[in-house]
């Protein structure tokens, strides 16, 4: 059992969105959606002005609210700690899109409700998601927060701040962001402009 989890270093996120397109072409993400995208906000004012980039998907919570409102199971949290949906499971209720407070989930044409897997599939073979492997900067790590040996914990230990997207939801998220280019935190969640 593992608990899956991964770390974005803001202070290295250049807003490229390889990881973005990495993701459209991993898994096949139809045209219109996103599992993954990157909000942009200017911080501060002229000449001390500061951009934050921050690339945003499903947080993978240790206490997802889009799972308990799924009326048939289909959105449901593994041992190892992914949040995921049985496509064939899924009635298209959207209940689980209203319950995520991250907008992380989006309805596919197919008739399913899609999101996110922190690439499962290429889990099983060992292998990280695709947006880690593709990063150009190199400022994701993937690895299990469980695990001594993961260099999330190297990371962690050196990072200056470590955030989350509205705490106050208690969601317990695992994607979390390091070394937020404001010394305050995060960017407001609720009023940055999309890039
Ligand atoms: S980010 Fe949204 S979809 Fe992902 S686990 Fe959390 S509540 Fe569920
Ligand atoms: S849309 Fe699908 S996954 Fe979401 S709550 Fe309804 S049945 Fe469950």
């Amino acid at each position: 059992m593992a608990r899956y989890a991964m770390l974005i270093d803001l202070a290295a996120c250049v807003g490229c969105a390889a990881c973005a397109a990495a993701c459209v072409l991993e898994n096949e993400v139809p045209p219109g959606h996103g599992r993954l995208w990157i909000r942009q906000r200017e911080l501060g004012a002229f000449p001390d002005v500061t951009v934050e980039y921050r690339p945003e998907q499903c947080l993978h919570c240790e206490r997802p609210p889009c799972v308990p409102v799924c009326p048939t199971g289909a959105s449901h949290q593994t041992e190892d700690g992914l949040v995921l949906v049985r496509a064939e499971r899924c009635i298209a209720c959207a209940a689980c899109i209203a319950a995520c407070p991250y907008d992380a989930r989006f309805m596919n044409p197919a008739g399913y409700v899609d999101k996110c897997t922190f690439c499962e599939h290429r889990l099983a073979r060992g292998e990280d998601p695709a947006c880690v492997e593709t990063c150009p900067t190199g400022c994701r790590v993937f690895g299990d927060l469980d695990d001594p040996e993961s260099p999330l914990h190297a990371w962690l230990a050196e990072a200056e701040r470590v955030d989350v997207l509205r705490p106050e939801m208690g969601t317990a998220p695992k994607l979390l962001y390091l070394n937020t280019p404001s010394k305050r935190g995060l960017a407001n969640h609720e009023s940055e402009v999309e890039s």
